[in-house]
Order: structure tokens, then C-alpha cells, then sequence
């Protein structure tokens, strides 16, 4: 009788939870049992609550790419601003928070996901002296040299800015490509940046909109926050793994390589 009851209270509260794909699907005006191949990408971090999407993605065994501010993972920089200010590196607390910034970029490698340079800092390229944009580049590829898991070795400008206006400032592009960068950039977005979206629903809505109307590509997202060092987009770090069983209702979570065949893998999980 007790096992009975068990099994269907198991029964009652799975379907309880599961998601139902065909009101999702009607929500969202996305009909059909087409499942449109997506990839997941993540801008600005690694950030303090990075380990909690590479603990979704597991779960979910979803492939994702990060984009990562080199400067971020740069520690030695802040050792060094330490020590010019008298600090010891066991009290230079931008050091250890650097550190586990830096532990977490392992982590998103040894879990198998894909990772590019988003620039040394988060400045528009097109709009800084020609000299510190090379600068920025040519850093970003030093720091991150160890972590990065393409030949060529990935890029994505931040804010897009020399990709969107490619055609009046090439000069950017160049400068990507001169360092032996492939510049990818995304399809959708989640605009997850906006603060005013970061409440109930809007961002997943963003989302589904855009996969429902787009029907492919890679998506972006932010873990990290380019105006802050350590802290990242809180409320998309807390709230994604909530909205991910509904965009499985209309996407299928593809790696990088399915839209980018020709990219060759130099990490494996
Ligand atoms: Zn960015």
C-alpha cells in the first residue's frame, strides 16, 4: 500500500513539474514539433556566480561558449596594483577574487565548453585610439592564450562594435584578424543586460521570441557584468536554469561546431 502511495505521489508530482511543451509552444505562438538548433553563449565574465550556470549546463548536458574579458582573468595585474600600494598579495583581496575567477575559467574548460576572447577590456573598439585597441587584442590573447579552445582562436568584440559597423570601421576586424582571431558574433539575444528586463519573465520571453522568429544561430547571454569586476548578471545566473526546460520545448541545444564546421576543436573534455 505504501509503495502504491509512493509511486503515485511520484507520478502526480512529476507531472506536477514537467513542463508541457504544447502550452509553452502555444504561449509563445511557436507551433509545430520543429526543435530549431540554437548554441548558448555567455559574454563579460567569468563572474561569482559563473559556477552556478556551469552547474545548470551540466545537469542539462548542454554545450555552451564563453566570452571572456581578459582582464578579468588577469592576475598578476592585480598583484601588481597591490604591491604598488603597499599590499601584500595575502591581503590583496582583487588577487584572490582574480584567483577564483581564474579557477572558475579552468572549470568552464574542463567541463568541455568552448571559450574566445572578448577583448582585454570591454571599451568600443572603434572609438578607442588605434594603438590601445591593438594593445587591447593583443593582450587579451597573451592572458587567455592557455584557455582558449579553437584554432583559430575565437573573438567577439564587445557591444559588437566593429562588426555591426564593419562597413564604415573595417579597421577593426582587421585588427581582430591581424592577431589570428575569428571574430563570432550572435544571431539572438537575450538582452539580458537591459535592467529593466531582469523581472519575472521578460528575459525568458525575450528568448523564446527570438528563437520562435529567428529559428537558429547562437544566442547570447551574459554571466558577467562589463562594469563590474567580480560580480556578474545576478539575475540571469539565478533564473536560467528555471528557464531552460521551457526553451528545450522549442530549441535543441547544438555545440559551436554544428554552426561553425570549419572551427577545430583544441580542447576536449
Ligand atoms: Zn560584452
Amino acid at each position: 500500500m505504501r509503495l502504491i502511495t509512493l509511486v503515485l505521489l511520484g507520478i502526480f508530482s512529476t507531472s506536477l513539474w514537467a513542463t508541457d511543451c504544447a502550452q509553452v509552444r502555444k504561449h509563445y505562438q511557436c507551433d509545430g514539433d520543429t526543435k530549431y538548433p540554437i548554441h548558448l553563449t555567455f559574454d563579460d565574465g567569468p563572474a561569482d556566480l559563473t559556477p552556478r550556470v556551469l552547474d545548470m549546463l551540466k545537469r542539462e548536458n548542454i554545450p555552451a561558449t564563453f566570452f571572456i574579458i581578459a582582464y578579468k582573468v588577469d592576475c598578476e595585474n592585480y598583484r601588481r596594483q597591490c604591491a604598488n600600494n603597499g599590499i601584500t598579495m595575502q591581503n590583496c583581496a582583487d588577487y584572490q577574487l582574480c584567483q577564483v575567477r581564474k579557477n572558475t575559467l579552468k572549470r568552464i574548460v574542463a567541463e568541455g565548453h568552448m571559450v574566445g576572447s572578448h577583448s582585454y577590456r570591454h571599451d568600443k573598439h572603434s572609438e578607442i585610439p588605434a594603438s590601445l585597441m591593438h594593445q587591447y587584442i593583443q593582450r587579451s590573447k597573451q592572458v587567455l592564450g592557455p584557455y582558449l579552445t579553437s584554432q583559430p582562436p575565437m573573438f567577439r568584440l564587445p557591444n559588437g562594435d566593429g562588426w555591426f559597423n564593419r562597413a564604415s570601421q573595417p579597421q577593426v576586424l582587421r585588427a581582430v584578424e591581424k592577431y589570428g582571431f575569428k571574430h563570432i558574433a550572435w544571431e539572438m539575444s537575450a538582452f539580458d543586460w537591459r535592467v529593466s528586463d531582469q523581472q519575472g519573465d521578460k528575459i525568458l520571453d525575450t528568448v523564446m521570441n527570438e528563437i520562435c522568429t529567428k529559428k537558429k544561430g547562437l544566442i547570447l547571454f551574459h554571466d558577467g557584468d562589463s562594469e563590474q569586476d567580480h560580480i556578474g548578471r545576478t539575475y540571469t545566473n539565478t533564473h536560467i536554469a528555471k528557464w531552460i526546460p521551457k526553451v528545450r520545448c522549442v530549441a535543441d541545444f547544438k555545440p559551436l561546431n554544428y554552426f561553425y564546421p570549419d572551427l577545430k576543436i583544441t580542447t576536449q573534455k
